[in-house]
């Protein structure tokens, strides 16, 4: 603690290890594995070593950056690109990865040239839009006649297998439907090209709900797991259902700020009210003179105020501009003083935003 410098987003190495090791367990029971996705921690490669020792057998990040790292830092299991990729980064792709995720035509086609110029061996997950319409084949026909050209045309290009992504725009649920619907594309692919898939992706962290309510089809063998395993609680990473097994998850991550101003001052703004720092009229209940606290970290690092959690009773966040946050201490007011530190529990996008600004220090407890 001596010369830790804040803010501080503050990783317990050991239940983040222990959370992916229970829905490792929990899965593999099904016969599926885990991919780990590293993304919402920023890629930050002591935890990507931790999600690993949990028992992940792939890791995955939507950034070619935080892959290399992995790469660098000596991470030996598959590297997986879930964005699709962009052409104009298939050079590093394949140079950095040994997986994507892939839906479009063209794009395998340039992966076929790079993967050659370099010499290697690529695989591709092919992506199957079940309705939640953000990537992948709308167009089933086309998405096996894909498959199959993958096979027979593209030498430098196998395909591992399909996946599907639910719940990112649309909102759609992991249903029994849905999941069996991408069993059966599986089973098509697979009768089409004569031989078994080495992997059929049955999407992210919501996707738990399949497994855990018994339903998730055979063909099934791997799922794409970050926000669940990194926050430990389904309500924090706005999933909709209640699963009682992720009660045994905990929380790896929390917040550290530094208390920069204690003052008694109005709750409500005093003068003529244009609009805040980010253009917003603001809504401001009059309750008085009150005990306020100031710490130094502001939207620009996590986002939005709903996603930071106090650990402690009695403190309630109230706004924030860019590099300010603005907490009501007045219940624990004989309690805070400037230098405090004070801890947050963080959801999933404050998480995300935490782990990537550069303005915050990362610690391993
Ligand atoms: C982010 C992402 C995941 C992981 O999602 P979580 O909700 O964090 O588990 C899986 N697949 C794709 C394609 C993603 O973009």
């Amino acid at each position: 603690m001596e010369n830790r410098k804040y803010p501080a987003l503050v990783m317990d190495r050991d239940a983040l290890t222990e959370n992916v090791r229970i829905l490792t367990e929990d899965c593999g029971r099904q016969g599926i594995e885990i991919a780990g996705i590293i993304k919402g921690a920023g890629g930050w490669v002591e935890a990507t070593k931790a999600i690993v020792e949990g028992g992940a057998t792939i890791i995955g990040s939507s950034r070619l950056e935080q892959l290399a790292r992995c790469r660098e830092a000596g991470i030996e299991v598959p590297l997986m690109m879930i964005r699709v990729p962009m052409l104009s980064e298939l050079p590093e792709l394949i140079r950095v990865a040994d997986i994507a995720l892939v839906s479009e035509r063209a794009t395998l086609d340039a992966i076929e040239r790079q993967a050659s110029l370099q010499d290697k061996e690529f695989k591709v997950i092919l992506m199957a839009d079940l309705g939640d319409l953000r990537e992948g084949w709308w167009d089933k026909d086309e998405m096996l006649q894909t498959a199959l050209y993958v096979e027979e045309e593209l030498a430098h290009v196998t395909l591992a297998g399909i996946g599907t992504n639910l719940g990112c725009y649309g909102s759609v649920m992991p249903t029994e439907d849905k999941m069996q619907e991408l069993a059966d594309l599986a089973a098509k692919i697979e009768i089409n090209i004569g031989r078994e898939l080495e992997y059929v992706s049955g999407g992210a962290s919501s996707s738990l709900l399949a497994v855990y309510r018994g339903y998730m089809p055979e063909k099934i063998n791997m799922l794409r797991i970050g926000a669940v395993s990194l926050i430990g609680d389904l309500e924090d990473v706005r999933v909709c259902y209640d699963l009682e097994e992720i009660d045994r998850l905990g929380r790896p991550f929390t917040l550290q700020a530094q208390v920069v101003e204690v003052k008694d001052k109005p709750t409500h703004p005093v003068g003529t009210l244009g609009v805040d720092a980010f253009g917003k009229k603001g809504v401001y209940e009059d309750r008085g003179i009150r005990r306020r606290a100031l710490i130094a970290i502001g939207r620009a690092d996590y986002g939005d105020i709903a996603d930071l959690v106090p650990t402690r009773k009695g403190i309630e966040i109230i706004g924030a501009s860019g590099d300010h946050t603005i907490l009501d201490v007045e219940a624990v007011k004989d309690h805070i003083e400037v230098g405090d530190i004070l801890t947050f529990n963080l959801r999933y996008s404050a998480l995300l935003y935490l782990s990537s600004s550069e303005n915050v220090k990362k610690y391993v407890k």
